[in-house]
């Protein structure tokens, strides 16, 4: 039997406490939305990937459903300012490299090729708006009134909207879910001021109209290094700037990260870790970052066009009023909550970033639709230790599950099984060779407990890695599946077989 410790930190327990209640003020019902005599059985505060998705399944399952989203389009952070336009950027950055850099080989000339930054970011808007269309033809299709506005509580049952056309009303509802995901965390101690011009934010770093000729960027996790690659890739030249000893943030495999960062620096990026950014003035045109060793002592100044400050994110409450109804928030801003995703008031429910663990998309979505279920059911469904993380540099870094680090510290006796790209003949034929697929299981049971993942490929092939965990997989099992060949499914299977017994082809 796998004896991992149950890490979630869901464990936190509600409060008991309940909201005092509160007197209603005189409301204004909006024209084709619900009245105060048939409350909403549901409504989502934000149309991030965790509520518009929320929003989405509750009408599904027959609920009368709104979303209240003060932004103009709907898909929050993910669609508007990250997941989407920065893959856009990715993709695209990486075409004009490889158009550059790799084509010749390939027995495919090509002139006169250059930059059209214009050109690049009106792509990225393009996949920006259709996808954020897109959500809106899906909320009409299911019916989920989508209210413009900015919401706070009233009372738990109770919500007051400033909407967007300057007038307020206040809605009903039977159950609401809290989704207003995250922001930009500022730097800490506040001595660093994002101007979004040539001190940005990830928001800044995805609209820069000219590519900088040196750029620092200020921590090294997902964020800082896809942005790194965008940017590296069009021609600056990038420092990244970490505190820790290590690349890649929480959650990769030490291993991985050392081979993440050397194949990066053969790209052309350059790290300082260790190394503590104390403060960046702005002055004569450029930006002046002072660092100094994380231990203390030995400080350096960088010269630097545009500084991008991502030290991470902290979740969004500020407005909701929340201290209206007692909603219990943690040391970090966090929204309490139970395993069933209950706030600490009956009948208000929180999901996605502005709550417990990874502040990811995906997650923010399987808890819309577990939050829900529970609603209309009375039971739901997420596995936190089967949520993928990837990273969509070239090569892309995935990763699901456990990490040597973790095992070695919870004291599990694991497995390894280790297959490099460059024995695979996918990868060999695509003359992309770089990286390798990392099982790790644990050692008395076969059961798998992570993959980690650097190479081409790796965000999609991480999927598979996430069915096995799912379904309680052994490394046997997927050694023994048949995968296609020629395909870079082939090195997962053969690192497999590599933690169940000897793989083939190496
Ligand atoms: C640059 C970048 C790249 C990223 N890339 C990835 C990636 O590749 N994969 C991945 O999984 N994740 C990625 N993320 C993280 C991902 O975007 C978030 O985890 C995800 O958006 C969280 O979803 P959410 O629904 O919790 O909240 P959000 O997406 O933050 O949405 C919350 C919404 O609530 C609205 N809101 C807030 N308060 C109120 C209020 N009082 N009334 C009405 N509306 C309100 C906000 O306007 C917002 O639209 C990235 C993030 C960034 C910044």
């Amino acid at each position: 039997m796998l004896r991992l410790p149950r890490t979630s930190q869901r464990l936190i327990l509600r409060s008991s406490r309940r909201a005092a209640a509160l007197p209603v003020r005189n409301w204004t019902p909006l024209r084709g939305l619900a009245t105060p005599s048939e409350p909403y059985d549901a409504v989502v505060i934000g149309s991030g990937p965790g509520g518009y998705v929320a929003a989405i399944k509750a009408a599904q399952l027959g609920l009368k459903t709104a979303c209240i989203e003060k932004r103009d389009t709907l898909g929050g952070t993910c669609l508007n300012v990250g997941c989407i336009p920065s893959k856009a950027m990715l993709n695209n950055s990486h075409m004009y490299h490889q158009t550059q850099h790799d084509l010749k080989r390939r027995g495919i000339d090509v002139s006169d090729v250059a930059l059209n930054l214009p050109q690049m970011l009106k792509a990225k808007e393009e996949a920006v708006f259709g996808l954020t269309r897109g959500i809106e033809t899906l909320f009409k299709m299911n019916k989920v009134d989508w209210i413009k506005g900015s919401a706070s509580f009233v009372s738990p049952t109770r919500l007051s909207v400033q909407l967007n056309d300057g007038s307020q009303t206040e809605i009903e509802a039977k159950n609401v879910i809290i989704a207003t995901g995250s922001e930009v965390a500022p730097f800490p101690g506040g001595g660093i001021q994002i101007d979004e011009e040539q001190i940005v934010s990830s928001t800044g770093a995805l609209a820069l109209q000219k590519v900088p000729e040196k750029m620092v960027i200020i921590g090294g996790g997902i964020i800082g290094l896809e942005m790194g690659s965008v940017w590296s890739r069009l021609g600056a030249q990038v420092t990244v700037v970490e505190f820790l000893g290590g690349i890649g943030g929480a959650g990769i495999d030490e291993e991985i990260a050392k081979q993440f960062q050397r194949i990066l620096t053969k790209q052309g990026m350059k790290f300082m870790l260790n190394t503590k950014v104390l403060s960046a003035e702005k002055r004569d045109g450029k930006v002046h970052v002072k660092t100094e060793a994380a231990k203390g002592g030995q400080e350096t100044t960088l010269d630097a066009d545009v500084v991008l400050v991502s030290v991470g994110r902290v979740p969004v409450t500020q407005g909701l009023g929340l201290e209206n109804i007692g909603v219990e928030v943690d040391s970090k801003g966090r929204i309490v909550i139970d395993d069933q995703f209950n706030t600490s008031v009956q009948g208000v429910k929180c999901i996605g970033d502005v709550t417990f663990g990874p502040m990811l998309a995906h997650k923010a979505e399987e808890e819309g639709i577990a939050a829900v279920e529970y609603i209309k059911t009375g039971h739901g469904h997420v596995n936190y230790h089967a949520i993928p993380s990837v990273v969509y540099t070239h090569p892309e870094v995935a990763w699901v599950g456990k990490t040597e680090q973790e095992l070695k510290k919870a004291g599990i006796e694991y497995k390894v099984g280790k297959f490099p790209f460059q024995a695979n003949s996918r990868a060999k034929t695509n003359f992309d060779t770089e990286g390798q697929v990392k099982f790790i299981a644990e050692k008395e049971t076969d059961r798998i407990l992570g993959v980690h993942i650097i190479g081409p490929n790796a965000g999609e092939m991480i999927g598979e890695a996430t069915l096995a965990l799912e379904y309680g997989a052994s490394s046997e099992d997927v050694a023994r599946t048949t995968h296609a060949h020629p395909t870079l499914s082939e090195a997962f299977k053969e690192a497999a077989m590599a933690a169940y017994q000897k793989p083939i082809h190496c």
